[in-house]
């Protein structure tokens, strides 16, 4: 099962390709995840992406296409994966295209998870992440148990840089055009899945699920 996860920054994309590759056991690819680990690790792509992703802008294609296309020929990959936060341009809906192509890779869906801007500019400057395992909280809706602390591993609970509230409002800005236009290549292909998110994380997962059953499964 071959799948694209699609929303603007904040959507819960994240939170629920997650749960897809628990149930589905498919490797979850994020590449703002692939990033921060570059980052924390020093290695010469972090020391590349800090400054953009910290300015809210998109690391460029060629970068980011090559990361995935590479990440997309693991074993892990072989059953299926899903990919959250990829494609975010035409560009690179096109080099996935192209390079699923000549892996003989066909995608089933594009899950769009739909969200009021309102909304997502709450969730992401509320956000909070672990500095260690990179588990995510909401200080309202899902905090930790303990203040500052993450339940999973003990991490310290820190804001990312990037969802202080201008660099949120500048995410969005430049990933509002782009998503119209992704959504428009997904849907003219009839591979388009939409979800309003208003509900709770389990409500639009139960949602997620019955729409794979239906569609793909
Ligand atoms: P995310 O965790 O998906 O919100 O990504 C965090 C940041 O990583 C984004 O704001 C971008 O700067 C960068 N990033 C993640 N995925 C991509 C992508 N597909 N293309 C370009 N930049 C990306």
């Amino acid at each position: 099962m071959n799948l694209i996860m699609l929303g603007l920054p904040g959507a819960g994309k994240g939170t629920q390709a997650d749960k897809i590759s628990s149930k589905y056991e498919i490797p979850h690819i994020s590449t703002g995840n692939i990033f921060r680990n570059a980052i924390k690790n020093e290695t010469s792509l972090g020391k590349k992406a800090k400054k953009i992703i910290d300015s809210g802008s998109l690391v460029p294609d060629e970068i980011t296409n090559n990361i995935v296309q590479e990440r997309l020929q693991e074993d892990d990959c072989k059953q299926g994966f899903i990919l959250d936060g990829f494609p975010r341009t035409i560009n690179q809906a096109e080099a996935l295209e192209h390079f699923m192509d000549n892996m003989d890779k066909k995608l089933e869906l594009a899950i769009y998870i739909n969200v009021a801007r309102d909304e997502l500019i709450k969730r992401l400057t509320m956000r909070r992440t672990c500095k260690n395992c990179g588990a995510v909280y909401h200080l309202e809706h899902n905090p930790p148990e303990k203040k500052g602390i993450c339940d999973k591993c003990g991490g310290k609970l820190i804001q990312r840089s990037d969802d202080k509230k201008e660099v949120v409002l500048q995410r969005l800005k430049v990933n509002e055009e782009k998503l119209k236009r992704l959504i428009d290549f997904y849907d003219k292909r009839d591979k388009l899945a939409k979800i309003n998110s208003n509900a709770g994380i389990d409500e639009v997962f139960k949602e997620i699920d019955r729409i794979l059953k239906e569609k793909i499964l």
